[in-house]
C-alpha cells in the first residue's frame, strides 16, 4: 500500500511537471503585452502591418536606409534598444541591415511563407516582428545579415558630446 501511494505522487508530480512545461512552451511571454486593439491604437498602419501581422516594408522605402550618423535603433512600438549603427551596412537590399543586434534584445522565430524556412526576428520585449536574418552578411566580421523593416525602427541618434 505504501509502495502504491508512493507510485500515485510520483505520477502526480510527473504529470504536474510535464503540464507546467507545456504552458511555457506554448505562450511565449514576452515583457510588453497587448491586445490587437491597443496596438492598432499607438502604431501607425504601416507599423502595425509589420510588427504585429509580420508585414514587409517595400524595399527602399526606409528612410532609416540613409542613416549613417551614431545612434540607436529602438523598437518602433515599445522602445526596446535594438541595433546601433556601427553594425549596420550597405547590403543593396534596400532594408536597413545590420550585421549583429544589441545583445539579448531580440528574439528568434521561424516561418515558411516563402516556401523554405527563414529565421524571423522578433523584439524580445514586445515580440513584434521586424525582418529576417541571413548568413550572407558581411564576412570579415559576423557573416550575418539581419534584414530588418525599417517602419519596426525608430532612430536614436547619439548625443554629441
Ligand atoms: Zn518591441
Amino acid at each position: 500500500m505504501k509502495q502504491l501511494s508512493i507510485i500515485l505522487i510520483m505520477l502526480i508530480l510527473t504529470s504536474c511537471k510535464s503540464e507546467a512545461q507545456q504552458e511555457k512552451d506554448n505562450s511565449k511571454e514576452f515583457k510588453v503585452q497587448k491586445t490587437e486593439q491597443e496596438w492598432k491604437a499607438e502604431l501607425t498602419d504601416e507599423q502595425f502591418q509589420i510588427l504585429r501581422k509580420a508585414g514587409t516594408e517595400r524595399p527602399y522605402s526606409s528612410p532609416l536606409n540613409d542613416i549613417k550618423q551614431a545612434g540607436t535603433f529602438v523598437c518602433a512600438a515599445c522602445g526596446n534598444e535594438l541595433y546601433e549603427t556601427k553594425h549596420k551596412f550597405d547590403s543593396g537590399t534596400g532594408w536597413p541591415s545590420f550585421d549583429r543586434a544589441i545583445d539579448s534584445s531580440l528574439a528568434y522565430s521561424s516561418d515558411r511563407k516563402l516556401g523554405y524556412e527563414r529565421s524571423e526576428l522578433l523584439c524580445g520585449d514586445c515580440g513584434g516582428h521586424l525582418g529576417h536574418i541571413f548568413d550572407d552578411g558581411p564576412r570579415e566580421t559576423t557573416g550575418k545579415r539581419h534584414c530588418i523593416n525599417g517602419a519596426a525602427l525608430q532612430f536614436i541618434p547619439k548625443e554629441k558630446s
